[in-house]
């Protein structure tokens, strides 16, 4: 059997080292990337996220090194601290514990999770590179696959993971649920700890993860170093809505009076003097300093889509023009459910995807024409409903963060300081708690 998996992000490597994992040594996987080598890809993903303890639950199964190498290089932070414009403190909200689930709440640069998958079995030269997509389609017993220089590959089944903007989702759907922007655009990046004044610093360390809510968007600090780090780093990101979206590429220095109309008077317990506060010293820094890596993310997602295999269905671009489908074109990660940052939950979903599909495919050793529906039929029972569901919470979290009345936001400080009283277990069990492995036995039973 050949497989091949599109998209050497996070999600197309984990399914790559899962599959590894599970199949037979004869079954041959292949990995094919737009990008043209680790280093530009790398450079793209280099903001900083929230690494759940579910994500990092499915990768301790597929990959217990790369796993290591992930906890090396962050920060654990089990609660984050929400704190209003003025200063004051809203509540501390439990976000995932080692004691509760395994593993904490992880904080880490993206890069770091992709550098850990590419290290792995020497991907860096296994992943061909340089190879864009530009349309798969299905026959009755294969999937070709056409990339822009003109070369077909043809195999058994293949996995598409590549991105926000799926050109395999295209097989299924054509242009019909196209990833959309939410109106919603993040910025952020890293910022050396020393070079901020000494208040800030004592903030960071008390308070390692916060975030400002406010009625016109949010600012958050998230320390993303680990303590043995030489160069301790913070992340910094806010949000806010903005139509159109503004240039990824635009320099940091052209936004930062808009950044500091809208932030610059806001208010901390750490401000290192009335005249400058916390979050306008963060901004400057960021914006002033060359060094300061940092990113501009429009928040795209896809709407909810009905299928995420071929099993249902080819759109006119995803077949031969003969075959209807038997589930040979599989979507995975970001290219079936991207979905706002606000649940810190894209690349455990789609890790959790990796290795759900590897478990299935396990069962399935002879891969004929019946068994790969049945692979797809599991695949999607067993993965849609509960990513589904967060997605729907992550769009609802990012919508509280529009602009909004004092009324509103009111409502929303008094709705987090209670629920924060809550035990851990009434919040995070179902998202944090959750165990692919577990899950797919008990749907095989
Ligand atoms: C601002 C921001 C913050 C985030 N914060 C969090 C967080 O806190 N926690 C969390 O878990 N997740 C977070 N995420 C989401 C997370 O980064 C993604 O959900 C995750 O990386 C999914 O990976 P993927 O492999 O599916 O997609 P991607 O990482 O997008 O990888 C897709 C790959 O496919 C390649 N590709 C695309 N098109 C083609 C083509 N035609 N041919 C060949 N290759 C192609 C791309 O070059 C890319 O390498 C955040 C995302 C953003 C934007």
């Amino acid at each position: 059997m050949r497989i091949i998996i599109i998209g050497g992000g996070i999600g197309g490597l984990a399914t790559y080292h899962a599959l590894q994992k599970s199949l037979p040594s004869s079954t041959i996987i292949d990995v094919f990337e737009a990008h043209p080598s680790a280093l530009t890809t790398n450079g793209l993903i280099g903001g900083g996220l929230s690494f759940a303890p579910n994500g990092q639950r499915a990768l301790s199964s597929i990959s217990p090194s790369a796993l290591s190498y992930i906890h090396a290089r962050g920060y654990a932070h089990p609660k984050v601290t929400f704190r209003n414009s003025y200063g004051g403190m809203v509540c501390q909200m439990p976000f995932g514990s080692k004691e509760k689930y395994s593993f904490d709440q992880f904080m880490c640069p993206r890069a770091v999770i992709h550098e850990a998958l590419l290290l792995e079995d020497n991907m860096d030269e296994r992943v061909n590179w340089n190879k864009r997509v530009k349309r798969v389609y299905e026959t009755a017993d294969s999937v070709k696959v056409e990339f822009d220089d003109g070369t077909i590959e043809v195999c058994d089944l293949l996995i598409g993971s590549d991105g926000a903007r799926s050109v395999c989702r295209n097989a299924l759907y054509g242009e019909e649920y196209a990833s959309q922007y939410d109106g919603m655009t993040g910025v952020g990046g890293f910022i050396p700890i020393p070079s901020l004044s000494p208040s800030i610093q004592e903030g960071i360390q008390k308070e390692p993860q916060a975030i400002i809510i406010s009625q016109n968007g949010t600012f958050g600090l998230s320390k993303c170093s680990h303590p043995s780090d030489p160069i301790q780093r913070v992340l910094w990101f806010c949000s806010f809505e903005i139509s159109p979206p503004p240039s990824r590429t635009s320099p940091p220095i052209e936004h930062l009076e808009g950044l500091l109309a809208r932030y610059g008077d806001w208010k901390s317990p750490y401000d290192p003097s009335p005249s400058t506060g916390l979050v306008r010293e963060v901004l400057t820094k960021a914006c002033e300093d060359g060094n300061n890596k940092w990113l501009i993310l429009p928040r795209w997602f896809t709407p909810i889509l009905p299928h995420w295999t071929s099993l249902h269905g080819l759109s006119e671009t995803g077949s031969d023009g003969v075959a209807t489908g038997s589930g040979r074109i599989i979507l995975l990660g970001d290219s079936v459910h991207s979905m706002p940052p606000d649940g810190a939950q894209g690349v455990s979903c789609a890790v959790e995807d990796a290795l759900a599909l590897a478990l299935i495919l396990k069962r399935y050793p002879k891969v004929t024409t019946e068994e790969i529906k049945n692979v797809a039929r599991a695949y999607e029972d067993i993965r849609k409903y509960r990513v589904n569901k967060i997605l729907a919470e992550a769009k609802g979290r990012a919508d509280r963060k529009r602009e909004g009345s004092y009324l509103s936001l009111k409502i929303r400080e008094t709705a987090m300081y209670i629920l924060s009283w809550l035990p851990e277990g009434f919040l995070n069990d179902e998202v944090f708690g959750h165990d692919v492995e577990a899950e797919v036995v008990k749907y095989f039973a």
